[in-house]
């Protein structure tokens, strides 16, 4: 038997169950990546995430040619994936395709197609679980619904887990590579089985001191991040809200393209969690959070454009020319609240954002400058490099309050108090505002509660030097309440 192995958000041999399934049932394997011109045809050219996927396709070759001892190589196409899949299936003449499950819509849409057209070509296309622990119905109510609730669905979660321990085998183990057959020479340049950015329409973008450690690529940058993040798991529920501290992983990018596996993480999470960490119980409780907007996805693709909560979508957002200038003042990091400004500098100079300023900056746009949630998801699915439609989608709404199990609506994040509590010595603010850094005390949270001297002593000059806040929050508060408290009457 022959077959091909599609990969996509899946860049590693390691713990593959769809290359360890044609592994185990073929006799000749091939390796294919597409860079799928569909979803490429968006991006900006220096796109970071398509950097990373490219520096990761190395990754990926290297191992695949270690793995087939130095005889295959993966075979890289760009092209539209829908068209070129089907293409390649019939080149190589294998029987089946194998790939992992993506429940993203558009993802579905485009893995029908291919499916459609196998079928036609009378060959097989063998989806495998990869990207989530339970996907799709295997963790339903007791009524068989699925849940609304992240708590509950949670306890069913740890439940299911508990009950199937096989779940979190490494499914690689015990495979070898001697199916994996050479690859048809490819059209790049010298020879080579992996493009350079420049080959198929993108480039670098300069890269700072600063920037996301997540962005070491492949299974190997994933693997050294892992090694220093399992150093400082323990701390991680004293420490993930602090952005000024190495709290979080940084690992969600490497979730995002597979260049990790999830069941790893959660196999390290579980026996670190048995071994009594609160760190880790508290990091393994956010990859539930990953599972648990995957099955709302999946469930309700109408989140997609649309609020969770049908009346949500009553809700009358601010428009017109002074949204515009609040969301562009929002989105360059220039709002004159330093922690909001601190976090979007964070994201446009490097592609992360620490989760307690996604959920302030997040907070500020839909509830103190009134722009609707929709808008700022899309900046963030623009600029995140470990966007993840589920995630980011669950993340807004939660944060507008339109979502399921969602911050409730009247619950106003304060910038001012989450600034003093969560960023105290404003370290964080420094490192990214540097115009406001030699302020001192809490002058650092409200710059506009200093006193003229305060400001004067340190060439401060607001308005000049950096902005008067857009908007008072105590005003805009009560608008939010308003605007919420009348969705769906009309007025
Ligand atoms: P860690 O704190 O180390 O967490 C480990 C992993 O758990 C993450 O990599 C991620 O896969 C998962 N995780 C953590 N928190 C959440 C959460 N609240 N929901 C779902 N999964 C979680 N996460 C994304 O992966 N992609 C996104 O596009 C995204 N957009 C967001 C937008 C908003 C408005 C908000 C409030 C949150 C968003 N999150 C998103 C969730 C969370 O902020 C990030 O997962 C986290 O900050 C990534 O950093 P890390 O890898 O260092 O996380």
């Amino acid at each position: 038997k022959r077959a091909l192995v599609w990969f996509r958000r899946d860049l590693r041999v390691a713990d593959h169950p769809a290359l360890a399934h044609a592994l185990r049932t073929s006799e000749a394997v091939w390796c294919a990546f597409v860079l799928d011109k569909a979803i490429l045809a968006g991006l900006p050219p220096d796109d970071r995430r398509v950097a990373f996927i490219r520096a990761s396709l190395v990754d990926l070759d290297e191992q695949i040619a270690a793995l087939s001892g130095g005889r295959a190589r993966l075979i890289v196409r760009h092209a539209d994936a829908a068209d070129e899949i089907p293409r390649l299936a019939a080149e190589l003449d294998v029987e089946a395709v194998h790939f992992h499950r993506d429940d993203e819509p558009a993802a579905r849409a485009r893995d029908a197609r291919v499916y459609e057209q196998l079928r036609a070509d009378g060959r097989a296309m063998h989806g495998f679980k990869d990207h989530v622990i339970f996907e799709r119905r295997e963790i339903l109510t007791g009524a068989g619904t699925p849940y609304g609730v992240f708590t509950p669905y949670k306890n069913a979660w740890l439940k299911a887990l508990h009950a199937r321990p096989e779940l979190l085998g490494d499914c690689g183990s015990d495979v070898d590579g001697r199916a994996l057959a050479a690859a048809p020479r490819g059209p790049w340049k010298d020879g080579a089985a992996v493009p350079a950015l420049e080959e198929f329409g993108f480039s670098h973008r300069a890269t700072t001191p600063q920037d996301d450690p997540g962005l070491r690529p492949g299974a190997t940058g994933g693997e050294a991040l892992l090694d220093e993040f399992v150093d400082r798991i323990d701390d991680y529920d004293a420490t993930r809200d602090f952005p000024a501290t190495p709290g979080p992983s940084h690992l969600g990018i490497h979730l995002r393209f597979g260049t990790l596996s999830l069941r790893r993480l959660v196999t390290l999470a579980s026996q670190r969690v048995e071994g009594g960490s609160r760190g880790a119980q508290t990091w393994l409780s956010e990859l539930v959070w990953r599972d648990f907007y995957h099955q709302v996805l999946f469930h309700h693709p109408h989140v997609v454009g649309h609020a969770y909560r049908a009346d949500c979508d009553a809700i009358r957002w601010e428009q017109g020319e002074h949204a515009d200038a609040h969301f562009a003042a929002w989105c360059e990091g220039r709002t004159g609240y330093p922690l909001v400004d601190a976090g979007m500098r964070q994201i446009n100079a490097t592609g992360y954002m620490h989760n307690r300023l996604r959920m302030i900056t997040a907070s500020f746009l839909t509830k103190d400058l009134g722009v609707s949630w929709q808008r700022g998801e899309a900046y963030f699915a623009r600029h995140l490099n470990d966007f993840e439609l589920a995630s980011n989608n669950g993340g807004w709404q939660w944060a507008a309050s339109t979502g399921c199990d969602a911050q409730p609506w009247f619950r106003i994040f304060n910038p001012v108090t989450q600034s003093e509590r969560f960023d105290p010595q404003g370290a964080f603010i420094r490192r990214w505002v540097p115009e406001l850094a030699k302020l001192h005390g809490k002058a650092i949270h409200a710059p506009w509660t200093a006193k003229p001297a305060e400001l004067a002593a340190v060439g401060l000059a607001l308005g000049r030097d950096y902005p008067q806040p857009i908007v008072d929050h105590d005003v805009a508060r009560e608008k939010t309440l308003a605007r919420f408290g009348s969705r769906g009457s009309g007025s």
